[in-house]
């Protein structure tokens, strides 16, 4: 299973935050431009940071410039490292999770993040769980408000970090959202939708994911969807060889 690139999302995919993320960003909003603020609600599924802020800086009367954005991500990843220290945090690894990544690190999979987290907002989230021990690379959602234009930079980030070049074909999008999916299938990747997020698995199956599962305790079917892609990853295959 080598061959194989895995790009993993982060909330409803990994862990549940305990709605960290989005209390985080409430106060941080809050602590930027008052108490008397009314924070409009967010739907914040497979969305990514940077559009929350476009939508959040507006709805308190500040213009988004690239100081208001750096300024409201400082005082979030204040409020989310105190978010993941609270005793009543309720954050949790989602089922199936470590086993899963424990045999494909065995296996040697390179596995990425590929979320619309900030990165070192995805980086708290994952040390408190010491899950980022299996990740030394991804795509992040500091920039693009769109997540569809993460696929490509998680493919570029693998191979500045691994030499060497994934095909989109042999790589393997896990999300828990529609978002999720449409994202790896803009790069021609595989894409694997877990419901244990905010969607069923009926929802998620609607938008036709190569693979839909209830958790990753599905090992199973999730290992025979990744040994598939391995074995896509002809010698001489690639971006251009593709025909997705
Ligand atoms: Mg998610």
């Amino acid at each position: 299973m080598d061959g194989c690139l895995l790009l993993f999302d982060i909330d409803g995919t990994l862990i549940d935050a305990g709605g960290a993320g989005v209390g985080a960003i409430r106060l941080a909003a809050r602590d930027l431009y008052g108490d008397q603020i009314a924070v409009p609600e967010l739907d914040v599924r497979g969305t990514t940071d940077a559009a929350l802020a476009r939508k959040l800086l507006p709805a308190m009367g500040a213009e988004v410039t690239p100081d208001s954005i750096a300024q409201l991500y400082e005082a979030y990843l204040v409020r989310l490292r105190e978010k993941f220290q609270e005793e009543s945090s309720e954050a949790i690894i989602l089922p199936g999770v470590l086993e899963l990544l424990d045999i494909l690190r065995k296996e040697g999979v390179t596995m990425g993040l590929l979320t619309g987290n900030i990165e070192a907002g995805a980086w708290i989230k994952l040390e408190s769980f010491g899950l980022d021990q299996y990740f030394s690379f991804g795509a992040f959602g500091d920039e693009h408000p769109e997540r569809d234009k993460l696929g490509p930079e998680a493919l570029a980030a693998a191979e500045r970090v691994h030499q060497r070049r994934f095909s989109p074909v042999a790589s393997v999008v896990i999300g828990d959202t529609p978002r999720d999916i449409s994202c790896g299938r803009v790069i021609g990747a595989s894409t694997l939708a877990v419901a244990t997020g905010a969607y069923s698995i009926e929802e998620l199956s609607a938008h036709d994911p190569t693979l839909a599962v209830r958790s990753l305790e599905e090992l199973e079917a999730v290992l025979d969807l990744v040994a598939g892609c391995s074995r896509a990853n002809a010698p001489d295959s690639g971006p251009g060889d593709s025909s997705a």
